[in-house]
This record gives C-alpha cells, structure tokens and sequence, in this order.
C-alpha cells in the first residue's frame, strides 16, 4: 500500500512524543529532524520539505504548546494540519460549465501514466451524476490506444467518438464537439496523445488544440509511482500549456507519497483524483484531510 514506509516513520516519531509529559524545545527539533528524513525518504520535494519542517517548528515552538497540557497531541496535530495544507486543504471538484453548456476535458499525460485508463474511469464518475459524457479518441499515434478507449468504454457504457488515424487531432476534437451539441453529452472528454518523454511536439499539439477548441478544463494524469519525476512532469504541463488539476494513478501500488505530497505545493495546481486500480471503478476523490489522516495513522 501507498505511504507504508513514510506512515510507520511518523508513526514512531510521534509514538516518542505522547509518551513524553512535557516538551522541550530540543524535544520538537528532534522530532522534526525525523520527520524530515521520513519525508525525504518517501521522495517529498526537497523545497517543500524544508518549508514544511520550518512552519511546523515555528508553530510548535512559538505558542504554548510546550507548556500546554498534551503538548506531544498538539504538535502531532500541527504537522497534521500542515500536512492537509500541503496537499491543497480542500476537496476540489472538476468545474463544469452549468445547465446544458458543453465542458471540454482536456486529458494529457505521459505514454503510461495511465491516461486512457483514468480517462474512461473518469467517464464513470460523470455518469455516476448522471451526466451524459462523450469520450473522444485523440490520440492518433497509436491505433491500440483508440481501440482500448473504446473498449473502456464500452465496459463504462459511454459513447466513444473517433476517426482514425488519419486526422488531426484538432479536427477530432471540433467533430466530437458537434457531434456532442446534437446528441446532448454535455461532457466531452478528450484523450490526447501521449508520449514517453516531455517533448516539444507534443506540447505543440497539446497547444494547437486548446487554441482552436474551447477547453474549459486541463488535466494532467500522472504516475504517482515516479515521485519526483511526476512532480517535474506537471511543472512542465503547467509551464507550456497550462493545466487546471492533477490526478495521479497507481497510488495502490508501493509509491513513497513523494508526488501526493509535494504536486499541489510546487505547482499549485490541485489534486482531483487518486488512481487506486486497473479496474475502471477503482477512481477515488482526493480529500488531503483523508490522505493525511491515512499517512499519520
Ligand atoms: P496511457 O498510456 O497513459 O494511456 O496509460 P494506460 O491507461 O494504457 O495505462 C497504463 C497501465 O497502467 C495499464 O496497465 C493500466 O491498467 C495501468 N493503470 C492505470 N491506472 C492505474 C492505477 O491507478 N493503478 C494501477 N495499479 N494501475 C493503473
């Protein structure tokens, strides 16, 4: 599972702490200084862990917590609440365009990442609100990614619009928008292109087709698995096309936690979903008070 390592790390940091009745100043350094090698060693950003320790020591050592009557709770509860605050503090929805407006969701993503997966999972949870949503085949390198997104949806029972591979990737998109207005999908969901590595044709793409079609969401699908690497990856979406939120896959698997807990930080960009599975149900709604909670036990 996803944050072993780090969650029995902190776990015995603060084990240390109840077990002390009153604490120094010596004491919380001493603790934070765990902290921070638990967090660099789940892969955290390097920045943001710095920052992290130092809002925590300052809020730990400057109040009367120290004095206070459980003061090892308090100081659990600081990095607790910074840990939330971390990973964006609320819960935030993919904002649709209201009543029978058509909102495009751009999805974008590194070959492997899990994009057509989470693209045809996402799919579920709109039509889980009862919405009509409409996939779109983009990607028209790989004729095997146009086949697994029909299938996907299929499985999900939504309609997949594609063309081939013998369009752009714009013209796509503009025909699945027309064919959408006619037949009431109200969401409309591309799955654009991946590729192995961040390149400029891609981007170029990317860019061609936010510039002809009216996409009112960007997302970055991202593989939680890769730590840091995700965390550069969605730096350089934003920085190039510019996106609107995250979701990471794979969060099931043995990841460090590094790219959940460092993505929102350096970017600022938030966290939508958790990939948790291959199977197309298994798309959960990331709440950092619910992640943090998993992480501190
Ligand atoms: P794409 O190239 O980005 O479109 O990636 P795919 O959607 O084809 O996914 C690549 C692989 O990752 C597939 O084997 C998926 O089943 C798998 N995958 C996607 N999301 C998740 C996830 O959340 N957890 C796990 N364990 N596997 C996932």
């Amino acid at each position: 599972m996803a944050f072993d390592s780090l969650s029995e790390k902190l776990q015995n940091v603060f084990k240390g702490l109840r077990s002390k009745g009153r604490l120094s100043e010596e004491d919380v350094k001493a603790a934070l200084k765990e902290v921070k090698l638990a967090l660099l060693e789940a892969d955290v950003n390097f920045k943001v862990v710095k920052n992290f320790v130092k809002t925590v020591q300052e809020q730990a050592v400057g109040s009367d917590v120290l004095n206070g009557l459980n003061p090892g709770q308090t100081v659990i509860k600081i990095v607790n609440d910074e840990m939330v605050r971390l990973m964006g503090s609320e819960t935030t929805e993919i904002a649709l365009r209201p009543g029978s407006e058509t909102t495009v969701i751009m999805m974008t993503g590194l070959q492997g990442a899990g994009k057509t997966t989470t693209t045809a999972k996402l799919a579920g949870k709109f039509k889980q609100k009862g919405k009509k949503p409409l996939l779109v085949a983009c990607d028209v390198y790989r004729p095997a990614a146009i086949e697994q997104l029909k299938i996907n949806g299929e499985k999900q029972g939504v309609e997949v619009f594609a063309m081939g591979d013998k369009n752009s990737p714009v013209d796509i998109a503009k025909a699945a928008i027309e064919h959408a207005a006619k037949n009431g999908n109200t969401v409309v969901i591309l799955d654009t292109a991946g590729r192995l590595h961040v390149d400029e044709d891609m981007m170029q793409e990317l860019a061609a087709i936010k510039e002809n079609v009216d996409v009112a969401q960007t997302i970055l699908v991202v593989d939680a698995m890769t730590g840091q690497d995700a965390v550069n990856v969605a730096g350089t979406f934003d920085e190039k096309i510019g996106i609107d939120g995250v979701i990471l896959t794979k969060l099931d698997g043995d990841t460090r936690g590094g790219a959940a807990l460092s993505i929102r930080a350096v970017t600022g960009k938030p966290i939508l979903y958790a990939g948790m599975g291959e199977k197309l149900s298994d798309l959960e709604q990331f709440h950092p008070d619910r992640m943090a909670s998993r992480i501190l036990g």
